[in-house]
């Protein structure tokens, strides 16, 4: 069996995904909090504006729009210009 890292906390984990249980429900709690924010913000002006209002670090968001993780529209372009 092989044992990888989770990608995000650094626990071991020995399953296929690149996260551990824990992260991966973090993860998408957060993905729930920062669609529904972009559902009713079609436009924001920083990564920390969007973490000030979700809650969720501004680390992680820009993880996550990286990642493409987002079905929001927007383009994920548009974030590697966003400051913080
Ligand atoms: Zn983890």
């Amino acid at each position: 069996m092989e044992i990888k890292k989770c990608t995000s906390c650094g626990a071991f984990i020995t399953t296929e995904a690149t996260v551990c249980d824990s992260c991966r429900n973090k993860m998408n709690y957060d993905m729930t909090l920062l669609k529904n924010y972009f559902d009713e913000t079609p436009s924001f002006d920083s990564i920390s504006a969007i973490s000030a209002a979700t809650g969720v670090s501004p680390t992680s968001i820009q993880k996550y729009m990286q990642d493409n993780n987002f079905d929001t529209g927007i383009n994920s372009s548009s974030f590697s210009s966003i400051q913080y």
